[in-house]
C-alpha cells in the first residue's frame, strides 16, 4: 500500500503560508518579495475557506500560519488564528511577527484568541528596530504571555553583533535561533558563501546542531516525514502537498471534499537542501535526536543531553549528524 487515508488521533504539522505581502519593515535580506509584486492580497477568501477545512480534519493539528509580510497588519489573518485557536482538533498555532507593535496593541489583537494554544516567534531585525529598549520590553511581555522565542538572521554585515544580541535575550530567559541568510549578499549566494571564520562564530551561537547543519551548512536532507506527519497547504489552489520546498508529493485538495491521503511512512527527500525554518524539522534525523518542549516550533531539546554529561562523545556537537 502506498498511502494511508486520514486516521483519527494522528498529529499532523501544517504549514500554511498566506502570501500576505505587506510589511512595515524593509529588511535588506527579506525574501518575502514585498516590493516587486502586486501588493493586493488575493487570498482572503481562500484563507478562511482553508481554515474551515483544517478545523474539520480528523487529525490533531499543529499549525504554522505564514509568514510572508507582517501577520499582525491584517485583521483578517488574526481572525483565522482566532478560529484555529478555538478548534478542538488544533493543538497549537505558531505565529511569526517582527514585534513592532506595543503590548497594548498585541493585547487587542489577541482579545478573542485562545492564547493557551498560541506560540509566538519574533524576528529581531537590527537594521529596522530603532528603539531596542522598547523592543526588548515587548519581548519580555511576549515571554510572559506565550510560549515565545526569537530568531535572528545571520546577515553577513551583522554576524559579529549577533552574539551580544543573543546573550541579551538569553539573559531575559528568551530562547534564540540563528537562521542562515537565504539569498545574495555582495553577489555571493548564501548560506553557501559563509566563510570558515563566520561558520566558527555561528556554530557557537546556533540554537542546535540541527539548525547549524541545515541553515548554515545547507545539509542535504535524508529520510523525511513530510507528507506523512506534516503537510503544506497551497492557499491559491487548496492543494495539499508533502512540503512547500519543491519536488513534493500531492496528497489531495482541501476544496475538493475528497479529503487527503498521507504517505504511509517517511520518504527520502528529493531536494539538495531544506533551508525553510519549519520544513527542515520534518526530517527523520531531527525526530531521532530532538524533542519539542512545548507549542513553539523553534524550541526543542537534544534527547541525549543528560547522557552526554556522562559520555562526552554523545554531545550534540560530537555525534555524526
Ligand atoms: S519583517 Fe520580515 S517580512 Fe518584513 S521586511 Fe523584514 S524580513 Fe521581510
Ligand atoms: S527535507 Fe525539506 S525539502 Fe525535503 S521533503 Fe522534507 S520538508 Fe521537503
Amino acid at each position: 500500500m502506498d498511502c494511508i487515508t486520514q486516521e483519527k488521533g494522528d498529529i499532523l504539522s501544517v504549514r500554511f503560508p498566506n502570501y500576505f505581502r505587506t510589511c512595515n519593515f524593509s529588511c535588506p535580506y527579506c525574501i518575502a518579495d514585498l516590493h516587486s509584486i502586486d501588493h493586493e492580497w488575493k487570498y482572503e477568501e481562500n484563507y478562511h475557506k482553508i481554515i474551515q477545512h483544517l478545523v474539520s480534519l480528523p487529525f490533531s493539528l499543529n499549525v504554522r500560519l505564514g509568514p510572508a509580510g507582517e501577520f499582525f497588519l491584517s485583521k483578517s489573518l488574526i481572525k483565522g488564528a482566532e478560529c484555529l485557536s478555538h478548534s478542538k482538533n488544533v493543538i497549537s498555532v505558531n505565529l511569526l511577527t517582527n514585534l513592532s507593535f506595543s503590548p497594548a496593541q498585541y493585547d487587542k489583537f489577541f482579545e478573542r484568541v485562545n492564547k493557551s494554544k498560541i506560540a509566538i516567534v519574533a524576528s529581531f531585525h537590527p537594521t529596522e528596530v530603532k528603539d531596542r529598549k522598547t523592543w526588548m520590553k515587548t519581548a519580555c511581555y511576549m515571554q510572559e504571555e506565550f510560549d515565545f522565542s526569537v530568531v535572528l538572521v545571520a546577515y553577513p554585515p551583522l554576524i559579529k553583533k549577533l552574539p551580544v544580541i543573543k546573550e541579551a535575550l538569553n539573559n531575559l530567559g528568551i530562547e534564540v535561533a540563528i537562521q542562515g541568510l537565504i539569498g545574495k549578499y555582495n553577489e555571493r549566494e548564501y548560506p553557501f558563501a559563509y566563510t570558515s571564520e563566520e561558520k566558527m562564530l555561528l556554530r557557537k551561537i546556533c540554537y542546535s546542531r540541527h539548525d547549524y547543519e541545515f541553515w548554515i551548512e545547507a545539509k542535504k536532507p535524508g529520510l523525511c516525514n513530510a507528507g506523512y506527519k506534516s503537510i503544506f497547504v497551497d492557499i491559491a489552489t487548496g492543494n495539499v502537498l508533502s512540503c512547500g520546498m519543491g519536488n513534493a508529493f500531492e496528497l489531495g485538495n482541501l476544496f475538493s471534499g475528497n479529503g487527503i491521503k498521507l504517505n504511509d511512512g517517511p520518504r527520502p527527500c528529493m531536494n539538495k537542501t531544506c533551508l525553510c525554518d519549519t520544513e527542515n524539522l520534518n526530517v527523520v534525523t531531527f525526530e531521532q535526536h530532538y524533542r519539542k518542549t512545548g507549542l513553539n516550533f523553534h524550541k526543542y531539546e537534544y534527547k541525549f543531553a543528560e547522557k552526554a554529561k556522562e559520555f562526552p562523545l554523545l554531545d550534540e556537537w560530537e555525534i555524526s549528524y
